[in-house]
């Protein structure tokens, strides 16, 4: 039996999210923290989770003085992604390179979707983003700021013409906030009933829970809460998140220590010859090279894991923020090849 025969076009046609796991001593490939948790718990294994995940919810809104209404919890922002886009369907408009899910879900879900090259800073082309808003009839916009994998926040004022101009959702994936000297866009969602801003904790040491959270209008956290499935965060990632989010002080240490570490990256990684990093807000940085798929094995034979961007930033790397011993093995290996 010829299973592809079955198989919907557009599901034939996709390309699987690469997430493959390869050896290594030193990790800094997938934008994760460094810095974990480690916690057991008594968790009643034999009960459903909370499915409404009240009391995560309301904490976390307490943490960005804002209402638990105004949040709905995800399995990681890529399930929010894949919520939002189940119901409000395409057209899907994004710049590019960004996050690939966007494009992959919309694809997975059937809708349509418009990529937008960022113009030569890694800003948002506004010209063109512009008229094909309009052209396309987006119903979603989505705007990583910061931007992975480039690694720099987009222009605050092109971001709010966005979503002053759109007749759909605009999405702004605040997955990398924290590390980010830039506002929020928390604040704007009492004026913009059509904003959308994504949270995650994957970034700050929980990526193994699988926590996201998206912040609405409670209009719009009504409908997208219709195609949640009902359990989606388990009672241990409920648990553990909760138990982590009250540990405000260690997660500001920590994410301070990212900040300090990826200036510390970028300043030596300037300092090489045939090396262009690109300035970053995020916990990663993104960088030319003449010869990236050479370094990117050289170093792996080094046991250093870092990403290829081959076939979404071309001739680039990137390479996420470790612990200090980490960033050396990494600084030290490369100087050696290049
Ligand atoms: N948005 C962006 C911009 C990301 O880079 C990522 C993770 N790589 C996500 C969302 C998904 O994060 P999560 O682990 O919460 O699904």
């Amino acid at each position: 039996m010829d299973i592809k025969k079955l198989v919907k076009p557009n599901v034939l046609k996709l390309k699987a999210y690469q997430a493959e796991e390869i050896h290594c001593k030193v990790k800094l490939d997938a934008n994760e923290s460094p810095y974990g948790f480690r916690v057991l718990h008594n968790v009643q294994t034999n009960k459903y989770p909370d499915p409404e995940a009240k009391e995560l919810r309301t904490l976390f809104a307490r943490g960005l003085k804002i209402r638990a209404e105004n949040v709905l919890h995800g399995n990681g922002s890529d399930e929010l992604i894949y919520n939002l886009i189940t119901t409000f369907g395409g057209p899907v408009l994004y710049p590019v390179p960004t996050f690939s899910m966007y494009g992959i879900i919309s694809q997975a879900l059937d809708q349509k979707f418009k990529e937008i090259a960022l113009d030569e800073k890694f800003d948002l082309d506004m010209d063109k983003m512009n008229k094909h808003m309009i052209i396309s009839k987006a119903k979603l916009i989505f705007l990583s700021s910061p931007n992975n994998p480039t690694g720099n926040s987009f222009s605050s004022e092109r971001i709010l013409q966005i979503i002053k101009r759109s007749k759909g959702i605009v999405v702004v994936d605040e997955a990398y906030q924290q590390f980010s000297s830039r506002k929020s866009f928390i604040p704007l969602l009492k004026k913009h009933k059509n904003l959308v801003i994504l949270r995650t904790l994957s970034k700050i040491g929980l990526a193994g829970l699988r926590t996201g959270f998206m912040i609405a209008h409670r209009d719009i956290i009504h409908e997208v809460n219709k195609v949640r499935l009902p359990f989606n965060v388990n009672s241990l990632s409920q648990k553990v998140a909760i138990d982590t989010l009250k540990k405000t002080r260690e997660l500001k240490t920590r994410i301070s220590t990212i900040v300090s570490e990826r200036k510390k990256l970028f300043k030596e990684m300037s300092k090489m010859n045939g090396i262009s990093p690109f300035p970053s807000d995020a916990n990663f940085i993104l960088f030319r090279v003449n010869n990236p798929d050479k370094i990117y094995k050289d170093l792996l034979k080094r046991g250093v894991l870092i990403r290829n961007m081959k076939g979404i930033a071309g001739g680039c790397l990137r390479v996420t923020v470790g612990t200090p011993a980490e960033n050396n093995m990494f600084i030290k290996n490369l100087l050696q090849l290049v």
